[in-house]
């Protein structure tokens, strides 16, 4: 089976005008040949325009989460059609962000999942644990519960991805040890063959919770990480640049 190429994802949040979109051209300027997919997931405001800013660029441009339904009475929010249609090629689902401030279930983000694969986006799945329940010995049971919760059937043989991202490593500049990431990363490859069988080796597994360009080598040269879902530090074309060079070597 072959290894997936890795990923290094920059999840721009609510973060960015259309003046930001000269840091996204600079990280494109950089990024070519590399033997890893650089993609960086603006908010939906900047999807279009930077998905024509970064035409002809090996850069992929993604979104953020995206409602269940092709169309309807569902003011303010965004279908995976839609994204799809202003240029985005990924989504991430399942953000811990979202799981926490606006209840998403496992179930809701399998359905989202399911959307995004209808709409042709390319999936990338968070999962982690809270501290509470790291501390609590819960980390593995809470992580591979939500790959079994969140992840459809219809995901078997199309491209996604995974991201571990534990809770209270997101934007705290606390990060597990190289041990601990390896030990999550390998259960969840473990539940992904499990409900997937061999097509289980397939997605990347990438980490996700304070990635810098200090510690990209160490946390992406662990087992089973197959790149990065990278939050604060993507902002900035040189510190996403770091990272990605960090998983070039
Ligand atoms: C994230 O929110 O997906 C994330 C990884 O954030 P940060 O890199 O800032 O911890």
């Amino acid at each position: 089976m072959t290894k997936p190429t890795p990923l290094i994802a920059g999840n721009w949040k609510m973060n960015g005008t259309a003046a930001s979109v000269v840091e996204a051209r600079a990280i494109a300027a950089q990024v070519s040949g590399q033997a890893v997919r650089v993609a960086i997931c603006p908010p939906t405001t900047l999807i279009d325009r930077m998905s024509q800013a970064l035409a002809g660029s090996s850069v992929i441009v993604g979104a953020q989460d995206c409602r269940c339904e092709e169309t309807g009475a569902f003011t303010g929010d965004v279908s995976a059609e839609m994204l799809a249609d202003a240029g985005a090629k990924l989504v991430i689902l399942g953000h811990s962000e979202r799981r926490a401030g606006y209840g998403e279930t496992d179930e809701l983000v399998a359905r989202k999942v399911a959307a995004a694969l209808r709409a042709g986006l390319e999936p990338i799945v968070c999962v982690g644990e809270t501290l509470q329940q790291r501390q609590a010995g819960q980390a593995l049971a809470v992580v591979t519960g939500q790959i079994r919760g969140s992840l459809p059937g219809e995901l078997k043989g199309q491209a996604y991805s995974v991201a571990y991202e534990p809770v209270w490593a997101i934007g705290t500049g606390l990060t597990p040890t190289t041990a601990e990431i390896e030990e999550v990363h390998t259960a969840i490859r473990a539940a992904l063959r499990d409900v997937f069988g061999a097509d289980g080796e397939t997605p990347a597994i990438l980490y996700g919770g304070s990635v810098k360009p200090g510690n990209a080598a160490e946390i992406l040269h662990a087992a089973e990480v197959g790149g990065a879902l990278v939050g604060g530090a993507s902002l900035k074309a040189e510190d996403f640049l770091g990272i990605i060079r960090a998983a070039s070597d």
